[in-house]
C-alpha cells in the first residue's frame, strides 16, 4: 500500500511506496515547489491542545505546523509509521 503525503499549502495529496517525515515535490493540485508532510504525521497534528496552539495556527502551512509541534514535544517521530 503506497504512503500518501498531502501538500503544505493546500492539502493536495500525492503518493509514494515509501514512509519518510515529509517530501519536497511540486504539488500536482497548487503547482507549488512545497513540503508534502506524510499523512501520519498531518493526523498527529490534532494532538496538539488547542489552548497550546498560536493564534494563527489554522493559517500556517502543515510543515510549519509539525516542526512547531516536534519542537514543542506534542509530537514524536516514535508516533508515526515513517522511517528515521
Ligand atoms: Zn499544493
Amino acid at each position: 500500500m503506497p504512503d500518501t503525503y498531502v501538500c503544505s499549502d493546500c492539502r493536495g495529496t500525492t503518493d509514494r511506496s515509501y514512509g519518510v517525515r515529509y517530501i519536497v515535490v511540486t504539488c500536482e493540485a497548487c503547482g507549488r515547489h512545497s513540503r508534502h508532510v506524510h499523512e501520519s504525521l498531518v493526523s498527529l497534528l490534532d494532538a496538539v491542545p488547542e489552548d497550546d496552539r498560536p493564534d494563527d495556527w489554522d493559517d500556517r502551512p502543515l510543515d510549519e505546523r509539525l516542526l512547531a509541534a516536534l519542537e514543542q514535544g506534542y509530537i514524536t517521530l516514535g508516533d508515526a509509521r515513517v522511517t528515521e
